[in-house]
């Protein structure tokens, strides 16, 4: 792992509460960083992550400042659940995700999800041009909120969207373990992400105003 995403991880749960500990199954933040930092390998078997990288490739080539953000991949299985997420420059898919038998194409869909995250990271003043000036979300505050789901993959930021409405994922119940969320509202960064996959994908149609920012930015 490089210097710039050890600090990233580190940081992240250095800041990470009781709760977010306890729903990764450790008594403090400090374990949930060693489980993590213990598992973490390179992938076993390079030809499939080839395969679909080189599958993503082909579906970024037309967006240059993503398609020459770097693939930097590891494997984890303690800390995060098991979902895949970025810190620094670096993608981190769950152990197994490559054997799974998920169709070829949501793998790819994820891996261009997960690049998208880290290239929120590199870019931050486009990415918030998009939410503010475009999307019109407001910058609400800094403030964490207890209950929130910490995730690696979003900035600190609290936004609202037009109708004044904050996107807050709290947890569904105190159970450990358990990540699922009371709603759907997903942060900013996790919405743009979804979104753009399905705009590369060609499954969503920019507006005029998405379209320039795609292009200037992208
Ligand atoms: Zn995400």
């Amino acid at each position: 792992m490089n210097e710039l995403t050890l600090s990233c991880v580190k940081s992240y749960y250095q800041d990470m509460n009781s709760l977010n500990s306890q729903k990764r199954v450790c008594n403090i933040n400090q374990e949930c960083y060693k489980k993590f930092m213990a598992s973490i390998k390179k992938p076993d078997n390079m030809n499939t992550v080839n395969q679909l990288l080189t599958e993503a490739n082909n579906q970024i080539n037309k967006f240059p400042h993503l398609h020459e953000i770097e693939w930097n991949i590891l494997l984890f299985e303690e800390g995060e659940f098991k979902f895949p997420h970025t810190h620094g420059d670096t993608i981190f898919i769950p152990y197994n995700w490559f054997n799974k038998k998920t169709h070829v194409e949501d793998k790819v869909n994820t891996l261009i999800h997960e690049k998208i995250h880290i290239f929120q990271r590199l870019f931050p003043l486009e990415t918030n041009y998009l939410l503010v000036h475009i999307w019109k979300y407001e910058i609400f505050n800094l403030n964490k909120i207890e209950n929130v789901r910490h995730n690696p993959d979003i900035n600190k930021i609290n936004y609202l969207d037009q109708q004044g409405s904050t996107f807050d994922n709290v947890y569904l119940n105190d159970k450990q373990g358990c990540s699922q969320l009371k709603n759907k509202r997903d942060h900013p960064y996790e919405q743009m992400a979804y979104w753009l996959v399905n705009v590369i994908g060609g499954k969503t149609v920019p507006n005029k105003q998405e379209k320039r920012w795609i292009q200037k930015f992208v």
